[in-house]
């Protein structure tokens, strides 16, 4: 795995970069819009000049108001037109991936959220710039959030069927918290065949290596620092030892700054 962190933007997307290479990361995620505010935000000349020679991979995530299975009309249409302005931005500076929570049914079932999530990500997808994607993350389910199983992350990508633009960001906490054992070597293979034989872990495009303050199966979203959770720190660590996942950025999410963060990773990924 490819130690990075989700970094701040504060003083803009370019000092993202200076802070990864001020802490000697090769990758990480940022937020190009505010993640709580529909209004999007323009990209700068300077950042855009910036992200074209920069030598750092860089993921985006998508604003935490999107929810493509809303039924509400005024929230379809700003999530449809968040989610395509994101993937216009990450376009503009030369990102891929953009990772995406699926959403929430809202009471309509699981079934039906699946469907109306996929449909309409393949309508956005078949119009983004490039080769610009999402991946989508998996959750802890949350209230009525859907992807918080292997079967339900299946359904999307294969309902969305579009297979060079979609792919997976797995999220440990998330997925511990979903029910699925990470706490021991033992238990981090079980979780991660089983993940294969449903999805395959050739579409995981990223990780998000969080700890978890919840129990396994508590179904709460409570991200621990590495190494003082319920996971702890070998079994993240035979994870990112793993062959398969040479080449993939693992993101620390973590509590505390951007450095807490890289220590944190560091120790997941060092020999
Ligand atoms: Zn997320
Ligand atoms: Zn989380």
């Amino acid at each position: 795995m490819i130690p990075g962190i989700h970094v701040s933007v504060r003083g803009g997307l370019d000092r993202a970069l200076d802070t990864l290479t001020e802490l000697g990361l090769s990758c990480g995620q940022i937020f190009t819009s505010n993640q709580q505010q529909w209004k999007g935000r323009t990209v700068t000349e300077r950042e855009i000049e910036r992200y074209s020679g920069r030598s750092v991979t860089i993921i985006s995530h998508a604003s935490y108001l999107i929810n493509l299975a809303s039924t509400d009309r005024r929230v379809e249409k700003l999530s449809v037109s968040a989610l395509e302005t994101e993937l216009e931005r990450i376009h503009i500076l030369g990102i891929k991936w953009c990772v995406l929570h699926p959403g929430a049914h809202l009471g309509t079932g699981e079934d039906n959220g699946i469907r109306k999530i996929s449909s309409t990500a393949k309508q956005i997808l078949l119009n983004s710039p490039g080769n610009t994607g999402i991946l989508y993350e998996n959750t802890a389910g949350q209230g009525t959030t859907v992807g918080h199983s292997f079967t339900q992350l299946a359904q999307l990508l294969e309902l969305t069927d579009m297979p060079e633009k979609t792919g997976i960001c797995f999220d440990t906490c998330h997925a511990f918290a979903a029910g699925y054992d990470l706490s021991s070597e033992r238990a981090v293979l079980e979780t991660m065949n089983k993940f294969n034989d449903t999805v395959g872990t050739g579409r995981i495009k990223a990780f998000h290596i969080n700890d978890s303050k919840r129990e396994c199966g508590s179904h709460r979203d409570r991200h621990a620092v590495i190494g003082e959770g319920l996971i702890g720190l070998e079994p993240l660590r035979f994870l990112a030892s793993m062959l398969e996942f040479k080449e993939i950025p693992g993101i620390a999410e973590t509590p505390g700054t951007d450095s807490d963060r890289a220590q944190g990773i560091e120790k997941v990924v060092s020999q």
